[in-house]
């Protein structure tokens, strides 16, 4: 067998000799050509002026460091008047001109450092055959080639969270190429403006309504036309009616009734109707509480009855550190809650769901919007896994329903996301529903109307309606609509431009999702660097 198609980084060179010494194995390689071109002109040379030896680091080889020790041939140019009068052979394939590790080997580090970061990195880069220091394998990192992108044309900007409530960072998103172009440190005006000089040719910017990016781009890109992001401004218009709402609970609560049907269980925690595979997780916490009960009295008894730790611990079964854990305390242990972690989010919002999934809506992304209308404020993720078990759980159907019995009034951030959807969304009950708060509340038909114009124009991007729409809200009367409509005001341009292009940053938003997968994929070791590298890479 040749020794290319074991190694093929080794194709063109000649195996004279292999050394092992301890855990390293070296193999002594030559050209296995006569002649070498010139990298300067080109030109095939066969004069050898000297020799020399040049030693580097492979991937390890079945555990063992390997290293490639290298006869290097120093050539005479041919061509008379290359100002390259010498030069040495190279290996483009296997190594960088000055490198002291094989390409294969650079990329193999590379991706334990993207991985796992300095120190984490050089543990385990050691122990699989490729000795290497914490500073020795970042340095690696930062050699490592970051794609630039050119400047887009549309460039999406959001903000998302390094250490969230700490420290928030700038994504920079070419909307056209749907790729990640930039992350940026801060998500302050500055560093967005900087990067805009460097990036002339944006025509549009679509960002939330945060005022540091639109002053930078303002700043930093003079006549880009800014897009203000629609979800956003529906987001801030069901604040303004629930604002709105609120002045009118008594009219919330007769509209709801005594005894008649209305909507069905609504979000509050206390009243969360559990599902199948919910209650199941809830027996086994329960049985294995009502263990640990006993197990705590038992040890209580024997330790009443005069047994030492040690004995207690053999007739128990139980390591000597648990019996001093639990006698320790005065009373037994309290239940760990089943499924804290990624559930507890959604849990406000599930018998909303539960009931919305069986009243037969199927759209993931469109159950996601509405509980986010709603205050829910985490990943699309957590809403997908929590319908993915709805649907392979049957029974979850008479769940859903047998809570619709109970009446109860909504509450007005219900109602208030309930105004922005379109009417042939709703289900009868619903409708039925805003229909007795209208016949009860001119105010709140009034605010209805003009919640249905907003929504529309964001649906439908009829933005030209825009002016029309500021005139009627400034002629309600309705003091919070009125507010809200003032603040868009401020923003004006951007938000007709938001209500009219088709850009938004949805797609931004999608992408902040994967970012935090990476962070979570890089064990929290989310420097920023190490973290803005990977995730240019994979763009
Ligand atoms: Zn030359």
């Amino acid at each position: 067998m040749s020794l290319s198609s074991l190694f093929p980084q080794l194709a063109g060179l000649r195996l004279e000799q292999v050394a092992l010494a301890g855990e390293t194995v070296t193999f002594h390689l030559a050209a296995s050509t006569r002649f070498a071109r010139c990298p300067l002109c080109t030109r095939r040379s066969k004069r050898v002026q000297s020799v020399y030896h040049r030693t580097v680091a492979d991937r390890p080889l079945a555990g063992r460091r390997l290293l490639l020790r290298l006869r290097v041939r120093r050539f005479r140019c041919a061509a008379r008047h290359c100002p390259r009068a010498i030069f040495a052979e190279r290996f483009p394939k296997l190594v960088a001109a000055y490198g002291r590790r094989t390409l294969g080997q650079r990329d193999a580090l590379e991706a334990i450092a993207f991985a796992l970061g300095g120190s984490a990195g050089a543990r385990l880069a050691t122990r699989l055959g490729s000795p290497i220091s914490r500073a020795t394998l970042l340095r690696v990192l930062r050699c490592a080639a970051v794609p630039t992108w050119p400047a887009p044309r549309v460039l999406g900007v959001d903000d998302w969270a390094l250490r969230k409530g700490h420290r928030y960072g700038t994504i920079l998103v070419d909307l056209e190429q749907r790729r990640v172009i930039e992350l940026l440190p801060e998500r302050k005006a500055e560093p967005l403006i900087d990067w805009l000089q460097a990036h002339p040719g944006v025509e549009i910017v679509s960002r939330d309504r945060a005022p540091a990016y639109a002053e930078a781009a303002r700043k930093g890109a003079p006549g880009v036309v800014q897009v203000a992001d629609r979800w956003h401004l529906l987001q801030n218009l069901v604040d303004a009616l629930e604002r709105c709402l609120l002045r009118f609970r008594p009219t919330l609560k007769r509209a709801a009734g005594v005894g008649e049907a209305v909507i069905g269980p609504l979000p509050s925690p206390e009243t969360i109707v559990m599902v199948p595979w919910q209650q199941r997780a809830e027996a086994v916490s329960q049985q294995k509480h009502t263990a640990t009960v006993e197990r705590y009295e038992r040890m209580r008894a024997l330790q009443a009855a005069g047994f030492t730790i040690l004995d207690i611990a053999q007739l128990v079964g139980a390591s000597r550190r648990t019996v001093y854990r639990y006698l320790a305390l005065d009373s037994p242990p309290d239940r760990q809650r089943p499924a804290r972690s990624g559930r507890r989010v959604l849990a406000p919002y599930e018998a909303y769901l539960i009931q919305r999934w069986t009243a037969g809506c199927r759209n993931r992304s469109r159950l996601f919007r509405e509980i986010r209308l709603q205050g829910y404020r985490h990943s699309a993720r957590t809403v997908s896994l929590f319908l993915q078990r709805l649907e392979h759980d049957p029974s979850t159907s008479a769940v859903g329903t047998s809570g619709s019995t109970v009446t109860r009034v909504p509450s007005a951030r219900h109602v208030a996301s309930l105004l922005i959807w379109r009417k042939d969304q709703l289900s009868d009950e619903e409708r039925a529903y805003l229909q007795r708060l209208c016949d009860h509340e001119p105010t709140i038909t009034h605010a209805y109307e003009l919640a249905q114009a907003f929504a529309e124009m964001a649906r439908e991007r009829t933005g030209q309606a825009f002016e029309a729409w500021l005139a009627s809200v400034a002629a309600s009367g309705i003091a919070e609509l009125q507010r809200f409509a003032g603040s868009l005001m401020d923003d004006r341009a951007a938000v007709k431009a938001g209500l009219t292009l088709a850009w938004s940053n949805g797609q931004t938003e999608g992408q902040v999702n994967k970012l935090k997968l990476l962070k979570r994929q890089m064990y929290g070791r989310a420097n920023f660097d190490l973290l803005r590298r990977r995730v240019l890479q994979a763009a």
